[in-house]
């Protein structure tokens, strides 16, 4: 595919990969969730995006986020927050985003909680690389913040997320996921989406169970430098 096809070709190419991937995996293309991540490009590329049909988009920075949100609130998109964030940033993420996928620590599950909000649709980021200082919680660590969330109020558990470690074969990394997602389900039958694959392994993520689906580049095409 070159590097300068339009916009909709590429969300079309993406969408169509998608489809066969879910084919592929017995699954209905129906039920998956495909999340646009918009970082490092203008708002103005959010409307080019919500006019071809788009309705979910993702960022993975608090000001960014909150700046091309409040640019385009009258298109009234699904804003998923997929990066790692900070605790005192949390409340400030609440009111623009629909969902956050990187709930990875006691202290910002306890920073989210809202008696006067509406829900907040919460993922468990799960850590499968096992270096320190990425973002994530332990798979060992699951259970006990899924937990937490659960008890927490304004915030409603969803599934699990991950990003397949740099180097590692993702298929076998997704898998370990759906374990997670698995242990985490016992405890929270309602919990059963898995937040998994991007541009580069989406098709892996979809035969370990995926059903929401983070695709920047493969549709944005190449990220501006950040300025
Ligand atoms: C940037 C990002 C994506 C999308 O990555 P691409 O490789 O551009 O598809 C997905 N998930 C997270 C957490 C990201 O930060």
């Amino acid at each position: 595919m070159s590097a300068d096809a339009p916009l909709a070709e590429r969300l079309a190419t993406v969408d169509a990969g998608i489809a066969d991937a879910a084919r592929a995996a017995g699954r209905d293309p129906g039920e998956l969730t495909r999340i646009v991540v918009t970082k490092f490009h203008p708002a103005s590329l959010v409307r080019e995006l919500a006019a071809l049909g788009v309705r979910d988009v993702g960022e993975n920075r608090h000001q960014e986020a909150q700046a091309k949100a409040a640019e385009t609130a009258d298109l009234g998109l699904n804003w998923h927050f997929v990066g790692q964030l900070q605790s005192n940033k949390a409340r400030a993420v609440r009111r623009y985003a629909h969902a956050i996928h990187s709930l990875d620590r006691d202290s910002l599950v306890d920073a989210l909680a809202a008696t006067d909000a509406p829900p907040l649709e919460g993922f468990l980021e799960i850590d499968l690389s096992g270096e320190p200082g990425r973002g994530g919680a332990t798979p060992a660590d699951a259970e006990r913040l899924a937990e937490r969330v659960l008890r927490t109020p304004g915030l409603r558990l969803v599934g699990v997320m991950a990003v397949a470690p740099i180097g590692a074969e993702p298929r076998a990394a997704f898998a370990r996921l759906r374990e997670v997602s698995e242990r985490v389900r016992s405890l929270a039958p309602d919990a059963d989406r898995i937040s998994a694959g991007m541009s580069g392994d989406y098709a892996a993520a979809i035969l370990e169970g995926a059903t929401h689906l983070r695709i920047g580049t493969a549709i944005t095409g190449k990220r501006p430098e950040r300025g």
